[in-house]
């Protein structure tokens, strides 16, 4: 292990959202995994809007003081509470009020007058379509503009955190035959008539977060909720759809830290439960001395070490104004792989125990399963590397 020193402040949140994910999380972690669709009311006490004063705090997103001089700013602290809060249980992290995805395309996209406004919200973000996911491009629900107004209309699903939050950032576009230079994100409040959310799914993990499905039928919203310009640009095509894209540079190292904090807490509980057996892994020792459990641990832990490394990098580059497309897709994919591989042997290297529920490290294997798959699966992080690394446009290579 490298035990990486965090700077002072991070340590002490880091310490902070371990305590919170020890006493609040774990304690209803199972409760949750059954009851699925219940409000966890436990999580009350952390709604980020009422800590911060009314503004919501905390998710990916430019220092939060605003200012350029910035080393270690909003995103590294975000994804040290993140990995923090998910050793403690993923699902209820992403039900923390407050803090949803849409407020990371808020901070992203927002303009200051509307920073102001929807500060105080408790966003969900809605891309994904029943014929458009991983190619977020080919979206089909629509805005056009009547008046004063936006006029909404489509279906998005598996909208996290969809059912409880108070608004949502919808992707919709203005013209499908202009391609993705058209689409733009909306702010739409609960609440809207038009906007209802018809489901919410059951799932394999994370069953503590709700996932909706919300139709929007002649929804109408003020002309100002659009994020960014309202300009259908001809010649920037890839500098438009760019901007909306931009909130994955800040949410993709925010779900790689979870399959981190997830992973992490399988390799613990791992580790305890192997002390208990008169297994202690003694790092001093000589590897060749090592037996195959010892030294698949040490694997897994080096692992795990590579790619929380890649997530720390990929939130401080966004801190501090440098692009990091390719490297947050760099983090999902390593850490989505590795938290996927790590849980599932955990279990494995527990034999019955790490199968049956007495223990959480069944659940952890079922909740790292979506950061795999979530703002961008494994295949579509590594294609965009690929592109990144080889210079290609996203219609050369496909
Ligand atoms: C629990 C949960 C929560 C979610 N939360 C949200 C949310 O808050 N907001 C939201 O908008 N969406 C959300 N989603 C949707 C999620 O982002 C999509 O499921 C994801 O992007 C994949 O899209 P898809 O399911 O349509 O799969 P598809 O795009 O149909 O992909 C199916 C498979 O094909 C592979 N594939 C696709 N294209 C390529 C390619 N070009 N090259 C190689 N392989 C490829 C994929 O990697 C995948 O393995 C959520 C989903 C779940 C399950």
């Amino acid at each position: 292990m490298i035990n990486l020193e965090l700077p002072e402040k991070l340590e002490g949140l880091s310490q902070l959202m371990r305590a919170v994910a020890e006493n609040v999380m774990r304690p209803v972690s199972r409760k949750y995994d059954k009851q699925e669709h219940d409000v966890p009311v436990e999580l009350q006490v952390l709604d980020r809007r009422k800590q911060a004063g009314g503004r919501a705090a905390n998710v990916p997103g430019r220092a939060a003081d605003g200012g350029d001089e910035v080393k270690n700013g909003a995103n590294l602290a975000s994804v040290i509470s993140i990995e923090q809060m998910c050793w403690g249980d993923v699902g209820l992290m992403l039900s923390v009020p407050g803090a949803g995805l849409g407020n990371a395309a808020i901070n992203a996209v927002a303009t200051a007058e509307q920073k102001e406004r929807f500060g105080t919200v408790y966003a969900s973000m809605a891309i994904t379509e029943p014929a458009s996911g991983s190619d977020s491009g080919s979206i089909s629900a629509t805005a056009y503009l009547d008046g004063d107004e936006w006029v909404i209309n489509g279906e998005k699903i598996f909208v996290t955190a969809g059912g409880r939050c108070d608004t949502v950032v919808v992707w919709a576009t203005l013209d499908k035959s202009r391609g993705k230079s058209a689409i733009k994100s909306f702010v739409v409040p609960k609440g809207t008539p038009g906007m209802e959310v018809v489901k919410l799914e059951h799932k394999l993990g994370i069953r503590a977060s709700d996932t909706a499905t919300i139709l929007f039928t002649n929804c109408r919203i003020p002309k100002d909720n659009v994020l960014g310009s309202s300009e259908i640009s001809e010649g920037g095509k890839r500098e438009a759809f760019g901007k909306v894209m931009q909130t994955f540079d800040n949410t993709r190292p925010g779900v790689a830290a979870m399959a981190i904090g997830c992973s992490r807490a399988a390799l613990d509980l791992t580790k305890e439960l192997l002390a208990q057996d008169g297994l202690t892994l003694n790092y001093d020792k000589p590897i060749w001395d090592a037996s195959a459990i010892e030294a698949e641990m040490y694997r897994m832990e080096a692992d795990w070490e590579a790619a929380r490394l890649l997530v720390l990098r990929a939130a401080w580059m966004a801190d501090n104004g440098q692009p990091n497309s390719m490297e947050a897709s760099m983090a999902k994919a390593k850490a989505g792989r590795v938290g996927n591989a790590i849980t599932l042997r955990c279990v494995e290297l527990c034999g019955s125990v790490g199968y049956s529920e007495d223990t959480l490290l069944e659940k952890w294997a079922r909740d790292s399963k979506i950061l795999d798959i979530f703002e961008g699966t494994q295949q579509i992080q590594q294609l965009i590397i690929a592109r990144r690394v080889l210079g290609l446009s996203s219609t050369q290579l496909k």
